[in-house]
């Protein structure tokens, strides 16, 4: 646990959001040795361990990595990633594996951690919260509200919790509170819109002993189904599970009016959602959904329009998905939501009295880089829900490889 010396405060911070970003944001502006911003995050979840937090992430060496080395995590990191799960294979829609690591000697530069490290969210926020000051997180404070603070021209502002108690007179209010948040409409009308994707999540636990074919074959990484309008994801996890989104592109009330899995048990729902929707595809890919069936959740994928913008307020912003909410089809988002702390961390360490300067600054940066990931997600998402998307994800992962061997072997 670290934390500055508070020396004196020069504004009062408020973070929506317990997440990714939202926790590298305050470790970051507390590690500085005189920070002088009072920090309050809240969050709904009752607790730390109230909420599984997901599955696995893979951070990228610009963004996620040099997050958490500036933060002072990076041996934290080390010691819970992943690096053997950055391997993937490719299976086209008749079952035919296209591309395979597993087993393959990758080329990995001389840190040996490879390129994209896989980290359990679990852990990854375990890692952020133990790094931060002692009551900086608010648990159990659900934000329903944001509004100016009256009489201060419209420069603080208070926030309103589902409690009914009210906290006032923030400088800067941060939604760091993902696809819904409650800063966003006070800087756009715009809200997330249906992807076209819905999504089966299932998961297998204990995959060793009790999923010891499902193990085998999707691997120690990721194993990656891609056809016209449908698309089967399995990823390792940490903690001995397998995760399975069974993905469709349909329309948005599909699930709740066409679907048939409202209402049915794991089983049934996966093998229901297998007869529609994955029946002509190769066997396998059929029983990695089927054995993934120890928890089911149906979901839908929102995002934000790519490029999206506002025009800047004082006293206000956002991070990560509640700024820039995408599919996870380029396995960006968490990347991207720990560059917008780190480069908005920067920016308010170099301003410490003027926040609203800070803030300027970091959504112009930020505007320009999310734009680009959000075009590269939009592209992603197209191209694996093709018939040739599992065609050229594997090309493309080939050609890696030859780039990656001629630098480290340009003679060979
Ligand atoms: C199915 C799926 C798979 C994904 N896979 C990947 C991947 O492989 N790689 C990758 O990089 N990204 C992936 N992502 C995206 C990634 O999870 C997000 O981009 C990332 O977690 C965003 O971080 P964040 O800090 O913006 O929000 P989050 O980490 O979602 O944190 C938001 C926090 O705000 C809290 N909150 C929400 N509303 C309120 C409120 N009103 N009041 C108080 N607190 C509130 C929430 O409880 C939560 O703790 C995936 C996303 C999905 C949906």
């Amino acid at each position: 646990m670290t934390s500055g010396t508070a020396a004196k405060i020069t504004a009062k911070i408020a973070i929506l959001g317990a997440g990714s970003s939202g926790l590298l944001l305050a470790r970051l502006l507390q590690q500085t040795p005189d920070y002088s911003y009072q920090i309050t995050i809240f969050e709904l979840d009752p607790s730390p361990t109230s909420r599984n937090q997901g599955g696995s992430l893979d951070l990228h060496p610009q963004q996620g990595q040099l997050a958490l080395k500036e933060a002072g995590l990076w041996s934290q990191f080390l010691q819970h990633a992943r690096p053997e799960g950055d391997v993937k294979k490719i299976v086209d829609g008749k079952g035919d594996v296209l591309f395979d690591e597993n087993g393959m000697q990758k080329p990995v530069e001389a840190d040996g951690i490879g390129e994209r490290p896989e980290i359990d969210r679990e852990a990854l926020r375990s890692i952020l919260l133990e790094s931060v000051a002692p009551s900086t997180v608010r648990w159990g404070s659900k934000v329903v509200a944001v509004s100016p603070t009256p009489g201060s021209g419209d420069k603080k502002h208070d926030v309103a919790l589902a409690d009914g108690t009210e906290e006032i007179g923030f400088d800067l209010v941060i939604g760091a509170d993902g696809a819904w948040s409650k800063v966003r409409p006070l800087l756009t009308d715009v809200k997330p819109y249906y992807s076209g994707i819905t999504a089966l999540e299932g998961w297998a636990e204990d995959v060793y002993k009790k999923h010891p074919w499902l193990s085998e074959y999707v691997g120690a990484g990721s194993c990656y189904m891609f056809d016209e309008n449908r698309a089967v994801l399995a990823q390792r996890q940490g903690h001995g599970g397998i995760r399975v989104y069974a993905c469709v592109r349909k329309p948005e009330e599909w699930l709740e009016r066409e679907s048939g899995l409202d209402g049915l048990e794991e089983k049934a729902a996966a093998t229901k959602l297998t007869d529609q929707e994955f029946a002509d595809c190769g066997d396998n890919t059929k029983r990695v959904v089927l054995e993934s069936t120890d928890k089911v959740i149906p979901r839908k994928l929102w995002m934000l329009p790519v490029g999206m913008q506002w025009n800047t307020r004082p006293g206000l912003t956002l991070l990560g998905d509640a700024a820039h909410l995408m599919t996870p089809f380029a396995g960006v988002g968490v990347n991207l939501a720990l560059q917008d702390s780190l480069e908005l961390a920067r920016l308010l360490i170099a301003h410490p009295d003027d926040p609203s300067l800070a803030v300027r600054h970091y959504e112009q940066t930020m505007f320009v880089y999310s734009k680009k990931f959000a075009e590269k997600t939009y592209a992603g998402l197209q191209g694996h829900f093709s018939g040739d998307g599992a065609a050229h994800f594997a090309g493309r992962l080939k050609r890696g490889h030859e780039a990656m061997r001629m630098k480290l072997d340009p003679v060979a």
